[in-house]
């Protein structure tokens, strides 16, 4: 089975798309858990469970840049955001390809629970 964020990337699958860049792409979450939830993915098919090619981290540092930008846009710069990168069965992890969450809107607690 294709993967869904490759199939959202594409545009074969609809999302609600805040960012796209060359190599970078960010939509909201369908099921989010603050008012901003946003995710941040490269369009390259990257398995953090896989561990990291040198050049990935690449895209990770663009990763974090976008994410600063996006949460200027989305007005959270200020007031603070979670950026949370789930990895393997104990985080939770359900989507293979990488993805930063960010979270914003309201207080966050000391730790996401659930
Ligand atoms: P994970 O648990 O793998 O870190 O996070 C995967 C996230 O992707 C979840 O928060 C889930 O709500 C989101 N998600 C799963 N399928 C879709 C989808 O088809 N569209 C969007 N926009 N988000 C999705
Ligand atoms: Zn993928």
């Amino acid at each position: 089975m294709e993967c869904i964020f490759c199939q959202i990337i594409e545009g074969k699958i609809p999302s609600e798309l805040v960012y796209e860049s060359e190599k970078i792409v960010a939509f909201r979450d369908i099921n989010p858990q603050a008012p901003v939830h946003i995710l941040i993915v490269p369009r390259k098919h990257i398995e953090p469970m896989k561990g990291y090619e040198l050049e990935d981290l690449e895209d990770l540092k663009d990763i974090l840049k976008v994410a600063e930008e996006i949460a200027k846009k989305e007005g959270v710069f200020k007031t603070g955001f979670r950026l949370i990168l789930n990895t393997g069965p104990d985080s939770g992890q359900e989507v293979a390809h990488l993805h930063m969450h960010l979270l914003g809107g309201k207080p966050l607690g000391r730790l996401i629970g659930g």
